[in-house]
């Protein structure tokens, strides 16, 4: 039988639905939550996450609005842009699309978006924070893959999870996340990532794995056990002879994966709407707590 799709649609569905008396009650207190993007550069890629991140706002009577800069954009200016926003009380999450040009030291720029609306978790302290085990703001995605593993009652507890990836934003956060001592976590966690010698040994003998690393259909079927689940975070563009002239693959093979799994994260549609619903309760919570 072919596995369970577990849907990023359903669950950010759900967790709109759980937003929406909170909205109501920030905006009967006067309270717009409100984003602002930063978005250095013509990315395509980063244009289109940026667009749809915004426009969920907008559909959900949120405020944000997006700051374009130019590509040669300095370090210092950028950095001015931050702190003004940063002072703006119209906003309650600032978020800076990644990957920033490579004349500007992403660190430094994340350092400098103020912890208490740092909504992407990205800043040392909110990371700290995390590693702690006292969590202030959690990084969307991983977030996110932790909400679809609790909406479809998957018990990592005992479990051996092995995620692919150890980037700052999805890999070693979800690492963190899944070895918690909490109900529902305190799984044993093997990350792999491009030192790993034979990555496959690992994720054959994987309950649970993440995929995180940003290669087309990397994993397949023969290379979990049967029954795993595989929560698939990559988002990888191939080109393809259509219209648009590319499709959105996974890290997973979906289709020999489909026969071996338990259950499975569909790309698109999977981990992606979860980022942005984790976004926009990481920001309700930021104007909740400027109450
Ligand atoms: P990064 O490039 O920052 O990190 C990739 C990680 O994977 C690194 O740790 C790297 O190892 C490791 N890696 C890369 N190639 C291999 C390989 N062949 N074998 C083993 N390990 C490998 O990527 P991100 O974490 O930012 O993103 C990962 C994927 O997830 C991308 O496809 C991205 O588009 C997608 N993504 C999707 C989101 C969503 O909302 N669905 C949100 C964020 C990302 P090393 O550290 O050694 O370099």
């Amino acid at each position: 039988m072919d596995a369970q799709i577990l849907s990023g649609k359903t669950v950010s569905s759900a967790v709109y639905d759980g937003l929406t008396s909170r909205i109501e009650n920030l905006k009967s207190k006067g309270i717009i939550p409100g984003l602002a993007v930063i978005l250095v550069g013509e990315d395509p890629a980063s244009q289109v996450y940026v667009n749809s991140k915004t426009k969920k706002f907008s559909t959900l009577g949120l405020f944000s609005e997006t700051i374009k800069l130019p590509a040669d954009t300095s370090e210092n200016d950028l950095i001015s842009h931050i702190n003004t926003l940063n002072a703006d009380d119209r906003f309650h999450g600032i978020l800076v699309q990644l990957p920033l040009p490579k004349h500007i030291d992403s660190d430094r720029i994340l350092n400098t978006i103020t912890p208490e609306k740092d909504v992407d978790g990205f800043h040392p302290v909110n990371l700290g924070n995390l590693t702690a085990g006292k969590p202030t703001f959690i990084p969307c995605t991983p977030k996110g893959i932790m909400r679809i593993l609790s909406h479809y009652n998957i018990d990592l507890s005992g479990k051996h999870v092995v995620v692919v990836g150890r980037s700052n934003i999805v890999g070693r956060p979800i690492s963190i996340l899944t070895s918690m001592k909490s109900p529902m976590t305190n799984a044993t966690v093997t990350i792999c990532h491009s030192g790993t010698k034979d990555i496959f040994q690992y994720t054959r003998q994987a309950d649970v794995v993440i995929l995180a690393l940003g290669s087309p259909e990397f994993l397949q079927g023969d290379h979990i056990k049967d029954g795993a689940v595989v929560i698939d975070v990559g988002i990888n563009r191939v080109d393809v002879n259509s219209e648009k002239g590319y499709k959105l693959v996974g890290d997973g093979e979906e289709a020999s994966l489909l026969k071996k799994a338990s259950a499975i994260t569909p790309v698109p549609g999977g981990v992606g709407p979860m980022t942005i619903a984790m976004l926009v309760e990481n920001t309700v919570e930021a104007a909740e707590r400027s109450l």
